[in-house]
């Protein structure tokens, strides 16, 4: 039977199994530095016994080994003092010279992201992200919301401006989802008071940045009986407290430690901010000035600045940006008796994490803003949703690979996806 490393108890015969990341043979004893999931330990064996150092000198980096033998406590043994004595050892996978080192291009990393994937900090990046993942659900389930899976292969080309990906279904067509979007509001339509979805989305943007993936995970929720987007905003900031909290005090130290970055938990309140009045701040602190074709909405460079404005103003990492244009959202959004939309983008250390807002649940509104923006028929399926009955409700959408490179301060979003998908990479 085999024992996790960190149940090994002082001198108890034990199985240990695991992968060896180091080995060093020296004049007396050939040490391997072996991990499992639990954590890791130095099997030291003495080369008196030459059977076992011939073994124990074929192992190589990589390799999955078994060991028979007792852990001790030894002074000269770093981390932690604990050393293992092995009996016996049996080779289960002998892994071949690794075929990249850590100067390695982003595209041989890539090509090899299993192994990219044994390196001591971006080993962290996907557990760190499950836990993410699963305080956001602990946090969403306390609050009586129940998980939906809507489906990826649609039958109509969808909602907003971006692209998406068709293919073919059977003899004829049908597109990847980009966003659950309508169907969160049908199941709100449903009679579903409060749903999320962590589910993958597809955006067919045919742009190398360090924040767009092809694929990418979208952590989508939608809730009734709002008074207002507010309401919206509030719930996203107390969601993201809990998680953020949850995942520092598991992992805050070694988040310091192996990626150098603090995962600083918001205490106050998110700052919010009116996009004009951003544009104003931004003018007047840095003298930026957003060009033409962005203006009612956020670009890049304004998003950097953003934050440093965030940060100089309201010590917070986070900020929120209201009163967009109605030109930029989509005609989904429930807008004000001014026809402004009652929307919101949340900013993090300078990028976009999420857009969210009230919809509009009236029948007739909705038909109004659609054919505002041209849409009719295209959108006929949807807006049925709101004949038959369907209460306020609001929702908003957060990047789980956006965020995951935000608070480790990974410098492309390829890090922070387990398999990337971008323009240029369909595999492995
Ligand atoms: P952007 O303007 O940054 O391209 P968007 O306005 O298209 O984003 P939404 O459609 O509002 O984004 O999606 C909500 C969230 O989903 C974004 O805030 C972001 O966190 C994430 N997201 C959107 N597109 C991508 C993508 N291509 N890759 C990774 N995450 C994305």
């Amino acid at each position: 039977m085999r024992t996790l490393i960190k149940d090994l108890k002082e001198n108890e015969l034990a199985n240990i199994s695991g992968m060896v990341y180091k080995v060093r043979d020296t004049k007396y004893m050939v040490f391997i530095m072996l991990k499992d999931r639990s954590s890791f330990i130095q099997v030291s064996v003495d080369k008196q016994n030459e059977e076992l150092t011939k073994k124990a000198l074929g192992v190589t980096n990589g390799s999955i080994v078994s060991f028979k033998g007792k852990m001790v406590l030894s002074e000269y043994v770093k981390n932690g003092g604990k050393e293992f004595l092995p009996e016996d050892l049996e080779i289960l996978s002998l892994a071949d010279a690794y075929p990249l080192d850590e100067n390695a291009l982003p595209d041989t990393r890539l090509d090899y992201r299993w192994l990219d994937l044994r390196n001591e900090k971006k080993e962290w990046i996907i557990p760190i992200q499950s836990a993410f993942v699963q305080y956001l659900r602990e946090y969403l389930y306390k609050n009586d919301f129940i998980e939906i899976h809507t489906p990826k292969l649609i039958g109509t080309a969808s909602e907003s401006g971006s692209s998406v990906f068709e293919v073919k279904y059977f003899d004829t067509k049908a597109y990847l989802a980009q966003s659950p979007q309508f169907y969160k509001q049908m199941a709100i339509a449903s009679g579903y008071e409060r749903v999320f979805e962590i589910a993958p989305a597809f955006r067919a943007e045919n742009s190398n940045t360090n924040r767009h993936c092809t694929e990418f995970t979208s952590i989508d929720l939608e809730f009734a009986y709002i008074d207002s987007y507010e309401d919206v905003m509030h719930m996203e900031e107390e969601m993201l407290k809990y998680a953020m909290k949850k995942v520092k005090d598991e992992y805050g130290d070694l988040i310091k430690e192996r990626f150098g970055i603090e995962l600083v938990v918001p205490k106050k309140a998110f700052p919010v901010i009116k996009l004009q009045d951003l544009y104003q701040e931004l003018k007047k602190r840095y003298n930026y000035e957003i060009p033409e074709r962005d203006i009612g909405d956020l670009n890049a460079e304004t998003e950097k600045l953003a934050y440093q404005f965030a940060m100089e103003e309201y010590n917070s990492e986070f900020l929120f940006i209201v009163g967009y244009n109605k030109a930029k959202r989509p005609f989904y959004h429930m807008r004000d008796e001014n026809d402004n939309p009652l929307g919101y983008d949340l900013l993090y250390r300078g990028m976009e994490i999420t857009s969210g807002a009230q919809r509009e649940h009236r029948y007739e509104k909705l038909l109004h803003n659609a054919k505002e923006k041209g849409l009719g028929e295209d959108v006929k399926f949807y807006t049925e949703f709101f004949k038959y009955g369907c209460p306020p409700h609001g929702g908003f959408a957060i990047g789980l690979e956006r965020m995951t490179l935000l608070m480790l301060g990974l410098d492309h979003i390829r890090e922070a996806e387990f398999i990337f998908r971008g323009p240029n990479r369909l595999h492995p």
